[in-house]
């Protein structure tokens, strides 16, 4: 029987959520999770300290939708979510609307680059969550569309990616204008001095979650390699299969976070012949017993299991783990490794690290104090090299059978052609119907996401952009001054280069190119210039009013 916190149903979630949850196949709260809802659902507030990957969106996402009223509700949003980016926002209210559809929430997401109309329509219909980056709440406020006057709980999700990206002042407008009496609750994967201050300055006596480090010390880790591949989401199926192709495991575990992910990763990796078995609390003792005793008779290869399915489950040869997702606790990596490389065996431990998974492993690692090193992912010449090894290998021990027959036809067959020629075309045949392609490779990290409005003038109105932001650097010999005003204040090119020309002794000629943004504005000067530009217009005014100017952080 499991401590009432490790199991959802013991957390006072009402029960559409609970079968919203299992619906979706979490057997088990993630530790931030176990720690975070119980008290978030006593209406306290909440400073967490808490990556992506684990868990923390559901952490505060149950209890807003707990507390939403059952029926018909009113048009004004009960609970705001400020992301850093649109990614984040809309991932955010993904998983709102996924664990709120059983309660019929109404789930918006809002962001720059995308045309305000249907997020205007949207609220004037009603809304009760709202998750948005903090430049176009800050819009929407403005314009008087969104309405924060029944908030009861504000989230600052991701808190420390928001103020690095120079949101403290749309954070500050935006908590300024919801009710005295909410609750407030602030996750960020870091915890430096600005966020405590944060912190302090709009959070009433917050409970701490931080997940409790077991103390693993280092060298107790079990005797496993440690490997990790980067790898898109879209390609870790494919990943995997190569992985495992190239490194022939005799019996391993890979773990995945739901019990779909384990169904359908079995299901892909039984597609590219791995012999695979799922393994998840869904099953009955006895199609457990059947996967196990499949596994230990050695006809399945790999068991695709939860944690939960896999807990107090004993194999004893088992060669390789793998960690289909980085694990949301670094512990749970700790536990998942130590099923091999028992008793003086070696192991091999594999992660598949999806970008934004990176943070994830570096809390393993300060955790274990263990270097996980990244590999390449197998190559399509090292999936062929490792098949002919093996080939070769089966075709030794094919020369101690009876090949009469066989002979037969090489001996006719030597007439016309080389020996050599003819075991080389023999062999070349058995791999000839695989069309593998090469797995895309993740490029280095990229700089931190721009911030949602940071958007050229000329952008605006289009379709909503897909794929990573890019933000150009300055050009050569040219370095970007940041102004803190931009559309909204009504800035246009002229009173940029009018400013900067009418306070410094720089001309317009030697002004760079300018970007106008809703918020803020960018304006390329030479750099050996950078300072007395900043200190000019500091000292001065743009629009009528003094607004923030400093070197701009990519420069
Ligand atoms: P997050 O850290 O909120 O970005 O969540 C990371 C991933 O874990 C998401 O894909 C969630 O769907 C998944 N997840 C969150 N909580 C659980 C849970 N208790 N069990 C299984 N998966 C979960």
């Amino acid at each position: 029987m499991q401590p009432d916190g490790d199991r959802f149903s013991g957390l006072g979630l009402r029960p559409e959520l609970l079968d919203a949850l299992s619906a979706l196949g979490y057997e088990e709260p993630t530790p931030i999770q176990s720690e975070a809802i119980p008290a978030l659902l006593t209406g306290q507030d909440l400073v967490g300290q808490a990556a992506t990957g684990t868990g923390k969106t559901a952490a505060f996402a149950l209890p807003i939708l707990n507390a939403l009223a059952d029926g018909a509700r009113g048009k004004r949003p009960k609970a705001l979510v400020l992301a850093p980016t649109r990614e984040l926002a809309m991932q955010v209210a993904n998983a709102i609307e996924n664990y709120g559809r059983t309660l019929g929430a109404r789930v918006l997401a809002v962001y720059g680059g995308q045309p305000i109309t249907p997020q205007l329509k949207a609220l004037s219909r009603g809304v009760d969550v709202v998750v948005g980056t903090p430049g176009r709440v800050v819009d929407h406020l403005e314009r008087g569309s969104l309405k924060l006057d029944e908030l009861t709980t504000v989230v600052l999700d991701e808190a420390d990616e928001m103020l690095d990206m120079g949101f403290a002042d749309e954070l500050d407008a935006i908590l300024s204008q919801v009710p005295e009496q909410r609750q407030t609750v602030l996750f960020s994967a870091t915890l430096p001095p600005k966020i405590a201050r944060m912190a302090k300055k709009h959070l009433n006596d917050p409970v701490r979650v931080q997940i409790e480090r077991e103390n693993v010390l280092a060298g107790e880790t079990p005797k496993v390699t440690q490997t990790a591949h980067l790898v898109f989401r879209e390609n870790k199926a494919a990943t995997l299969a190569r992985v495992l192709a190239v490194q022939k495991p005799t019996a391993a575990i890979v773990f995945c976070r739901t019990r779909e992910e384990v169904d359908s990763l079995t299901e892909a990796l039984k597609g590219k012949d791995v012999r695979a078995e799922a393994l998840h609390g869904g099953m009955t003792q006895a199609e457990r017993d059947r996967v196990m005793n499949r596994l230990r008779g050695g006809t399945a290869d790999l068991l695709v299991a939860t944690d939960v399915a896999a807990r107090g489950l004993d194999v004893d040869h088992l060669t390789h783990v793998v960690n289909y997702n980085v694990p949301s606790a670094p512990e749970t990596y700790v536990h998942r490794i130590g099923r091999v490389g028992r008793a003086g065996r070696e192991g091999v431990a594999i992660t598949l690290v999806e970008p934004r998974e990176r943070r994830m492993v570096e809390s393993v690692e300060h955790l274990t104090k263990t270097k996980i090193p990244y590999a390449p992912i197998p190559s399509v010449a090292d999936l062929r090299a490792s098949r002919l090894a093996a080939t070769t290998g089966a075709l030794i021990e094919a020369l101690g059978t009876d090949l009469a027959d066989a002979r037969k036809v090489v001996t006719a067959l030597a007439k016309d052609h080389d020996p050599l020629d003819l075991a080389a075309a023999a062999l070349s045949l058995v791999h000839a119907s695989t069309e593998e392609q090469e797995i895309p490779v993740v490029p280095p990290r990229q700089p931190r996401p721009e911030r949602d409005d940071a958007r050229p003038s000329t952008s605006r109105g289009g379709a909503p952009r897909t794929g990573p932001p890019q933000r150009k650097g300055p050009a050569a010999g040219m370095a970007k001054v940041y102004i803190g005003a931009g559309r909204a204040a009504k800035v246009a090119p002229k009173d940029l280069v009018g400013a900067i020309a009418g306070e410094t002794h720089l001309s317009g000629k030697q002004i760079g190119s300018i970007e106008i943004t809703e918020r803020f504005s960018l304006v390329e000067v030479p750099a050996n210039e950078l300072d007395t530009v900043v200190k000019a217009l500091r000292a001065s005014v743009i629009k009528g009013r003094k607004v923030p100017v400093r070197p701009d952080r990519d420069s």
